[in-house]
């Protein structure tokens, strides 16, 4: 029987030589390797007669509201997690202190393990169970990881993931806590990619890597299916992602380009990818117009420390078909950004998920973005991941003796009360 997924996908095309393939268990071009990243192809008319507006009232809030747009079979047995349909938050005294006149975040810190990776392992691992699979492994910095092993515990898959050395202790423990194989590998996560890709080929293993994979993006892409749903005619000048391997910028781009195409906004928004200054490939790519040199990776950002994107192509396609723009932003700014968005917004989010906002300032000083515009910036993961940069930027408690006087000496040192003069 043909694989029922296959009534919305037409195939797979490849994003460097544009060869099609029959949908299945592809990673990369056969043609290309590992550089030929694969693009899962729809018959939209197909899709657009069954995915109306009036049909998506009666759905579901989660991310398999969209299931026609997505690489799975109608028989799939979706994890009972709930997924995506994550809030956007309208934050006007954030916009103030970005320069911004309206600025939306959208908080996929929610989703539940507290990454926007949950997008694309939920997708992975329907994946591997249509493939027959038993046993799912990835490299990962840290919140795929830790989305694998919870999603595969859900679904009842064995999961093995190699993690690089720096990767945060609450990260580990995360995917500990699911069950997970864990291996530490002592390197960098390029080290921890290849030797996934190996274990999985001798193995037999499922590669859930998005980098190469090409179902993952697709799950990611339903944070721009969201977008365009969510804003509708109200749908802003920017959205800005922060950028790794490129798969979640290159999803959402894709996402939104399909909701133009099925009628639900009339334009799609300009994307914002922000990069840390001590990790920055793929904007040194999108300036020069080169192909993807690696770089070394020095930021606290540890979700977006690649050194090796492998996305670059379908990332950079995406932003230069919005008429997008990209920018780098320091460590400190990152660290000033978790602050406002905690502290105006009301959001706590890890490094590389509030790297966006750090990206939106500075685009906004230096006239890339207008201060007359309108951004939603996606929140990609929570802030309690990665607790030792969180505390580089939140300051330290007060300590006072069980004292009054003591308590009211020391608050009004601080300016935090005033004390009458009398
Ligand atoms: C993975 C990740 C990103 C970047 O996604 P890429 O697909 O690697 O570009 C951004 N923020 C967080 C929190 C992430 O985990």
């Amino acid at each position: 029987m043909k694989p029922a997924s296959a009534s919305f996908v037409t195939g797979l095309r490849c994003l460097v030589c544009n060869a099609s393939y029959e949908n299945g268990n592809l990673h990369t071009c056969p043609a290309c390797g590992i550089q030929g990243v694969l693009d899962v192809q729809y018959d939209y008319d197909l899709v657009a007669s069954v995915l109306t507006p009036a049909s998506l009232i009666t759905r579901a809030f989660n991310h398999w509201r969209y299931r026609e747009l997505l690489p799975i079979s109608p028989e799939a047995l979706l994890s009972h997690l709930h997924i995506g349909w994550t809030p956007v938050y309208d934050v006007p005294r954030l916009a103030a202190a970005v320069g911004i006149h309206k600025l939306s975040l959208k908080d996929d810190g929610r989703n539940p393990t507290s990454s926007f990776k949950d997008r694309a392992s939920s997708v992975g691992v329907l994946k591997a169970q249509e493939f027959g699979f038993t046993t799912i492994a990835c490299a990962s910095t840290g919140n795929a990881a830790s989305s694998l092993a919870g999603l595969s515990a859900a679904v009842g898959l064995k999961s093995v993931i190699f993690v690089p050395q720096r990767a945060p202790e609450p990260k580990v423990t995360q995917l500990l806590i699911f069950g997970a194989t864990v291996v530490r590998v002592m390197g960098t996560y390029e080290n921890a990619f290849d030797l996934c890709r190996e274990a999985c080929g001798k193995f037999g293993w499922y590669d859930r890597n998005s980098g190469t994979n090409p179902f993952l993006v697709e799950g990611k892409k339903t944070a721009g299916l969201e977008i365009a749903e969510q804003f509708g005619v109200t749908i802003p000048d920017w959205v800005v992602v922060s950028v790794g391997d490129g798969c979640t910028i290159g999803g959402i781009g894709k996402g939104l380009q399909e909701m133009r195409r099925l009628g639900f906004i009339d334009r799609v928004p300009r994307l914002l990818g922000v990069q840390a200054e001590g990790a920055r490939p793929l904007l040194d790519a999108f300036v020069s117009g080169n192909d993807l040199a690696p770089s070394a990776t020095d930021t606290i950002a540890d979700s977006i420390a690649v050194g090796t994107p492998r996305n670059w192509r379908r990332a950079i396609h995406q932003i230069r078909t919005s008429r997008g723009e990209m920018i780098a932003v320091s460590d400190d700014e990152i660290l000033e950004a978790m602050r406002l968005t905690a502290r105006l917004g009301g959001v706590f989010g890890e490094p590389a998920g509030v790297a966006g906002v750090a990206g939106l300032k500075k685009a906004i000083a230096q006239g890339m973005v207008k201060s007359g515009e309108s951004a939603v910036v996606v929140i990609t993961g929570n802030g309690l991941k990665d607790v030792q940069s969180a505390k580089l930027a939140a300051g330290q408690a007060l300590e006072v003796e069980p004292d009054f006087h003591v308590l009211e000496r020391r608050l009004s040192e601080l300016s935090i009360i005033k004390i009458p003069q009398t």
